[in-house]
């Protein structure tokens, strides 16, 4: 009878696999530190992860993930640097980059000199893995701040040593960057990926991510911000909870939301 001895095999089969998933995962404090969930969301075309011992290892192309009208295109526009030269950008640019696309929210006369795929380098930023709170904050400096997820660079509210961004507001695109003297960056909430929402922007150069406005913790903004913008809960990327900044909810002359004005709360490493 097949029946017979089927039955019983399945029985202890079943018994073996239940007590198999009541088994909690065995964490031993030798081993290396995992990378951390959020990397999932980096964009691996544009950034490679790795890590090195107790450190992180992010290293990025600077070249974002999306569309722009940052991005190389047919349409020459020149504009007067500040010894009176002509600086033109697609002078002889013959055809359009596949992710170009026309700027709607800056315009050609508004928009900053040089175009994204200008740019041939890279960026590597080296943070601990497990990184924590320093004890006093550390002011950001022009340049990168941080690593966006789509592989752009994260920067702050000035755009020039003492020069607020209000001067440079007009030559930001849909997703709140632009070029410059250097690639292609963010200073604003990244419409791109990140509209109202709590989804991961980047990696901040002291090593905590910077979300959107909202939190997954509530599914709301949050209301137990520090100076930085910052707040311990769960986030989707960690069950147990842990330090991270926000796009802080509040409006930049009047309909912007900038992604990082304050200081960092843990010791920042150089972006280079
Ligand atoms: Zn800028
Ligand atoms: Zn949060």
């Amino acid at each position: 009878m097949k029946y017979n001895l089927f039955f019983p095999l399945f029985l202890f089969s079943l018994s073996l696999y239940l007590w198999g998933c009541e088994q909690e995962p065995i964490t031993d404090p030798g081993q290396p530190a995992a990378l951390h969930a959020a990397f999932a969301e980096f964009d691996t075309n544009h950034i490679t992860v790795y890590l090195d011992g107790e450190e992180v290892v992010v290293e990025s192309n600077g070249l974002p993930n999306h569309p722009s009208p940052y991005w190389s295109n047919t349409t020459e526009r020149c504009t007067t640097d500040p010894r009176g030269q002509s600086l033109c950008t697609n002078s002889n640019t013959t055809e359009n980059h596949p992710l170009f696309v026309e700027p709607v929210v800056t315009s050609y006369e508004a928009m900053a000199p040089g175009n994204i795929d200008d740019f041939n380098g890279s960026y590597t930023l080296r943070v601990p893995a497990s990184p924590s709170r320093a004890s006093s904050s550390t002011s950001t400096g022009l340049g990168p701040i941080g690593i966006a997820v789509s592989g752009a660079m994260i920067y702050n509210d000035e755009e020039g040593p003492n020069v607020p961004l209000d001067n440079a507001i007009v030559s930001l695109d849909y997703t709140g960057a632009h070029t410059g003297p250097q690639s292609y960056h963010y200073h604003l909430e990244p419409k791109a990926w990140s509209n109202d929402d709590d989804k991961l922007i980047g990696l901040m150069a002291d090593g905590f991510f910077l979300y959107g406005r909202k939190c997954y913790s509530t599914g709301t903004y949050p209301t137990d911000l520090d100076e930085s913008g910052g707040h311990t809960s769960t986030t989707q990327h960690n069950a147990d909870g842990e330090y991270h900044y926000h796009i802080q909810n509040e409006t930049y002359l009047n309909q912007y939301y900038i992604l990082f004005p304050g200081n960092y709360q843990g010791t920042p490493n150089a972006i280079q």
